[in-house]
């Protein structure tokens, strides 16, 4: 967040006009760290200084924003990371909000992405609670047996306890590997490697398609949008 004056920042957060807000600073009505600022133009960072006026605190909320990004191979999911792996915000140029991904996706695992800095919409997506539905594309070592695929649908043992329901369906395979569409609601850490694992056809390759019905349609390996309120309506 960049630093402004004082004044700015009183209207950003929506208390006066900034011509009204230079009267409520010099009034002394307003508190920089806990000390009345009566100096104009005292530069303030959001979400560092913590101003008062008349006593209560004043924030700048940044906008609202949500990015679905098809992340590539070989980038990390998390802010950053001490062995200097690229980062999957650095694919999302222009983007000034300071967002956080929904969820992880492993290293090697590419594909749907969710960003945003609206910490409840994020917390509502990884709820158990809101089942939001994940899918993906999973191609796996040999060819499960249709006893194979429904055990993996009721529900198998995993890190002492049962996963929920989950939906799959075998699109491809060759005498080597198959290719399978699975939709769980649960986000476990590597829960989709693990669950092949357990039945033993480990995971080659993995790639979200979709939060809900939110899907990636055409977005490019690499490549961001950014959502409307309606493409969010389609995660629930
Ligand atoms: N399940 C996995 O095993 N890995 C992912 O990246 C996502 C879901």
């Amino acid at each position: 967040n960049k630093p402004v004056r004082l004044q700015k920042f009183l209207a950003m957060a929506g208390i006066a006009s900034r011509r009204k807000a230079e009267e409520f600073i010099a009034a002394g009505r307003v508190k920089v760290n806990g000390t009345i600022s009566t100096a104009m133009g005292q530069q303030i960072t959001p979400g560092v200084h913590k101003v008062l006026f008349d006593n209560k605190r004043v924030e700048v909320r940044e906008k609202l924003i949500y990015i679905l990004l098809n992340k590539p191979k070989g980038y990390v999911t998390t802010l950053s990371d001490p062995q200097g792996r690229p980062i999957v915000t650095s694919l999302l140029p222009g983007i000034k909000e300071r967002v956080f991904p929904v969820g992880r996706l492993d290293l090697d695992t590419e594909g749907a992405l969710l960003l945003t800095n609206d910490g409840e919409l994020a917390q509502s997506i990884l709820h158990p609670k809101f089942e939001v539905h994940k899918t993906y594309e999973a191609e796996v070592k040999g060819l499960p047996s249709e006893q194979t695929i429904r055990s993996l649908e009721k529900g198998i043992l995993l890190d002492e306890k049962k996963t929920a329901p989950a939906k799959l369906r075998i699109i491809r395979k060759n005498n080597r590997n198959s290719v399978i569409i699975i939709t769980i609601h649960e986000g476990r850490k590597r829960q989709v490697k693990k669950m092949f694992q357990m039945v033993g056809h480990p995971v080659q390759s993995l790639k979200r398609l979709a939060y809900g019905d939110l899907g990636l349609d055409n977005l490019a390996i690499g490549k961001f949008k950014i959502l409307t309120k309606n493409d969010i309506k389609r995660i629930f």
